[in-house]
């Protein structure tokens, strides 16, 4: 049996692609983004309430991993990308009906327009429902998880004086927290777990319209290099 469903709206994201966007929501407070509602969901009445509601679930497609065959066993990252686990014992984007699930911060509410924040969406992701988060049924004081029981480790962030330079005139122009997005991102380290990179290694990710580019001067500690315009 075949269910057909199709999407709420889109989010128009800080994350142009998937390299260094957070693994879960709420890592990254600055990150930022717009959920555009589509017809017939972009009037006031569909969002009327929702003001009342610090933070929502949204269900979406993880349409940038969308795949035919299906997985039973996946590699996540967070077990290092080398050891496989069952797919329902995972939040890998490689699953059945590609679906995902983000609780994000719902900063402001308008018709047919909702501003988020903590989000760990690709721009572009379309969006298959909204549900208010609800404290009270949603939170688990008792629950656990042993495969990821604390938030990533952190790593620190430094930066060349003139990638901070370039990043603070990015954000005026921008008018968002892009040097906070950068260090909130950059900070959970996301190069994949395997690759030990050399001091020479640069690597790259594109945040709004900027690309940033760092290195790892030496084990575990990141330097930004580079925050300049997309070409
Ligand atoms: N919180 C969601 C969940 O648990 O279902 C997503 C978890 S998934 C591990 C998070 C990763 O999905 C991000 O780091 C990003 O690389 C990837 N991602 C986000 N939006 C995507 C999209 N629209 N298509 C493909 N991958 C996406």
């Amino acid at each position: 049996m075949t269910y057909s469903v199709s999407p709420v709206g889109f989010v128009h994201s800080c994350f142009k692609e998937k390299f260094a966007i957070p693994r879960q929501p709420q890592l990254a407070p600055a990150a930022r983004g717009v959920l555009e509602l589509v017809a017939p969901y972009d009037q006031g009445d569909a969002v009327q309430g929702l003001e009342q509601v610090s933070h929502i679930w949204l269900l979406f497609v993880f349409h940038k991993a969308l795949e035919d065959k299906p997985r039973l066993k996946v590699r996540p990252p967070r077990l290092g990308g080398n050891k496989s686990i069952g797919v329902f014992a995972t939040r890998a984007t490689h699953r059945p009906n590609g679906m995902g699930q983000s609780v994000v911060k719902l900063d402001k509410v308008e018709a047919g327009r909702l501003f988020i924040s903590g989000i760990d969406l690709l721009d572009g992701t379309p969006i298959l429902d909204i549900k208010p988060y609800v404290p009270y049924a949603d939170i688990i004081d008792s629950a656990s998880n042993s495969m990821a029981s604390a938030p990533p480790v952190l790593i620190p962030v430094h930066w060349t004086d003139s990638a901070l330079q370039q990043a603070h005139s990015h954000a005026l122009r921008l008018q968002e927290p892009l040097v906070a997005l950068i260090d909130q991102c950059l900070a959970q380290d996301p190069r994949p777990a395997y690759q030990t990179p050399t001091a020479e290694r640069e690597y790259g990710a594109g945040f709004w319209d900027v690309d940033v580019r760092w290195h790892y001067p030496q084990p575990g500690v990141i330097r930004v290099l580079e925050v300049i315009s997309k070409q």
